[in-house]
């Protein structure tokens, strides 16, 4: 009998993909046989996002399409029941800063407790996207600056209309 195929998702509001984070879905997707990328689609988030989910989804299936194992989801639901409904067994995330892992170690004590079956996976970020985030691309592009090679070109440009002043 075969194996179980090894699933992972990699979960993030992704408003938008950044580099950073295709970096670390590259990354993962040679790791697993499936990789699912899982798209916050939520009203609970308090801040309204940029881009619709469909939008996001779009960039990140656009941007992954030459890797061949990576699925693009949405979901509004606790990480690990998602994870279950999936059949993954791990989540896998990006650590880029010491804050990053303060928040880190604080949800995986939290995802510990209510599936101990559903592994997480941390990936240190590249150096060159140690600094890298959708907030702060968000905030380059309002003003006006320059995020192309932060971004995947289409990003860049959507970003751009919906934000340059
Ligand atoms: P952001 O923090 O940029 O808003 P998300 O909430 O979409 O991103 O994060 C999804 C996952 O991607 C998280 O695990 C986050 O730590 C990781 N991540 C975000 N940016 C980077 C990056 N530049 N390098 C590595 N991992 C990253």
């Amino acid at each position: 009998m075969a194996p179980d195929p090894r699933i992972a998702i990699c979960p993030g509001s992704y408003d938008p993909v950044t580099n950073g984070h295709l970096d670390i879905i590259s990354r993962a997707s040679a790791m697993f046989d499936t990789l699912i990328v899982a798209v916050v689609n939520a009203s609970v988030r308090k801040s309204k996002s940029v881009f619709t989910a469909e939008e996001r989804i779009g960039f990140i299936e656009r941007a992954t399409a030459h890797l061949g194992n990576v699925e693009v989801v949405p979901f509004d639901r606790l990480v690990v029941d998602f994870a279950r409904e999936q059949g993954a067994k791990a989540i896998v995330k990006g650590l880029r800063a010491i804050s990053d892992f303060e928040y880190e170690l604080e949800m995986n004590q939290l995802n510990r407790s209510l599936a101990s079956d559903v592994e997480s996976i941390y990936l240190m970020a590249s150096p060159q996207y140690s600094f890298l985030s959708s907030s702060g691309v968000k905030e380059i592009a309002t003003f006006g600056g320059d995020v192309s090679g932060l971004v995947p070109e289409e990003v860049a440009s959507r970003l751009q209309e919906a934000l340059g002043r």
